[in-house]
């Protein structure tokens, strides 16, 4: 899987999908978007899905971390029910062991299973519930005269959902609140401590939720922020390394004929040349230059002359495979093609197709010497390069043997031979 930097496992398919989103909306449908959002905890169904797929990355640790620690804690209170609350301790040990712990570690194992973040979130709540029930019931089961001392873990279960948890809001309040207005139903109906006992716990257990509650609320608020931001950043990011690799593409161009120009040329030839030192491969180079096209250029403007030239690249280029071969503007009206692990034989033989397929295109040339139309003349050179070589003697020997064919008469294709 393809991970986004600095984001952990976080999937880019994630980003891929919150960009599709960005990409068909204006700034400000955006800006009202994410204020909402913001300001609910809740984007629109997209968003929020890359949300929660983000939220669950960055804090599925800290839940295992938390509902471990949680049962670690509600285990190790056992030892309080053996010391205070002695004579019922074997009914709060079945609450602790044999009910709200193991709960607690089947959703740990869960976790490991699951990646619906809602479903986590959901069972995380259900299990802040549960253990608040279970001190519930612990204040049930013991006696009277020592029933309020238990409130206190309700206490701590409420401070547990809004902080620790990593329960987002929604889920925090609704768990923290359930447990909140169980404990005075129960105590109410069941237990009956006394009234001035259940008013004072209710102070206290109401103040953790006033103080949870914004809290959990700003915490999730900023959350959200962080992953906005991280999202519009690497957004951005995409952006300007699509313009940038544009850029690139374009400065590779020759602008006239649209073929790869000179400099894209010695990347390719240097890149190529590396290559076939290590491989032991031939490489071959040709050097394509347009026959009287002074003549040409004088009698029908540059205009044409320049056409001319876009229709000799384009035919050119028919000639090479594409990914390994390079057709390049060498200049004015010469151009070089590369042709990596391709003999002498071979390199001439294509030089001759593409002699003979200029030729074929048939564009007028009321001024050649050799030809009524374009004619073009060819220098064929190949070489293994050797550590001792440098690739300039390449683009030398090709440039001697097109000297030679122009020589010989143009129209033609000549081979370097070392005795020139
Ligand atoms: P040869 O057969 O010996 O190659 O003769 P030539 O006339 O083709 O060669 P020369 O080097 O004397 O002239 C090249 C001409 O190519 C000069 C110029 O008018 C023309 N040329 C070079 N670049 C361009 C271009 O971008 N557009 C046009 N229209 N003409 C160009
Ligand atoms: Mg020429
Ligand atoms: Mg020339």
């Amino acid at each position: 899987m393809r991970e986004a930097e600095g984001e952990g496992k976080y999937p880019l398919s994630e980003f891929e999908r919150f960009f599709d989103v960005l990409a068909v909306r204006d700034e400000s449908q955006i800006g009202r978007e994410f204020g909402r959002g913001l300001k609910y905890l809740k984007f629109s169904p997209i968003i929020e899905k890359a949300f929660q797929n983000y939220y669950l990355h960055k804090f599925i640790w800290q839940i295992r971390f938390a509902v471990f620690a949680g049962i670690l804690l509600y285990a190790i209170f056992g030892i309080l029910d053996a010391l205070i609350l002695p004579e019922v301790k074997e009914t709060l040990w079945f609450i602790r062991y044999g009910v709200v712990c193991p709960l607690g570690f089947l959703f740990l194992v869960a976790t490991f299973s699951l990646n619906s973040e809602s479903l986590i979130q959901m069972l995380h709540a259900g299990l802040v519930v549960v253990g608040g029930m279970g001190i519930v019931g612990m204040i049930y089961v013991a006696p009277s005269d020592r029933a309020h001392l238990y409130y206190a873990g309700l206490m701590l279960v409420v401070f547990y959902a809004y902080t620790f948890s990593a329960l987002r809001f929604y889920y925090a309040s609704l768990s923290a609140l359930s447990v909140t207005l169980l404990y005075p139903l129960v105590d109410v109906y069941v237990v009956k401590t006394g009234t001035e006992q259940l008013i004072a716990n209710m102070f206290f257990l109401g103040s953790s939720n006033v103080i949870g509650l914004p809290v959990s609320y700003l915490l999730e608020r900023h959350i959200r922020r962080d992953f906005l931001l991280t999202m519009l950043l690497a957004f951005e990011k995409r952006k300007t390394e699509r313009l940038n690799m544009r850029l690139k593409d374009i400065s590779y161009l020759d602008g006239l004929t649209g073929v790869p120009n000179r400099r894209k040329l010695e990347e390719h030839l240097s890149r190529e040349w590396d290559r076939a030192k290590k491989s032991g491969q031939p490489l071959s180079l040709l050097m394509v230059d347009i026959d009287f096209f002074k003549r040409y250029n004088d009698l029908l403007g540059h205009l044409e002359g320049d056409e001319c030239l876009r229709k000799v690249a384009q035919e050119i280029n028919r000639h090479v495979r594409s990914g390994m071969d390079l057709v390049a503007r060498y200049g004015g009206e010469e151009f070089a093609v590369v042709l990596p692990e391709t003999n002498e034989e071979q390199a001439r033989s294509i030089a001759e197709r593409i002699r003979n397929d200029v030729e074929s295109l048939k564009i007028p040339h009321p001024a050649s010497e050799v030809s009524r139309y374009i004619t073009v003349s060819v220098g064929v050179a190949t070489l293994v390069p050797e550590d001792n070589l440098r690739k300039e003697v390449l683009v030398s020997m090709a440039d001697r043997a097109l000297y030679r064919a122009k020589r010989r008469g143009r129209n033609r294709v000549e081979t370097f031979t070392p005795t020139e």
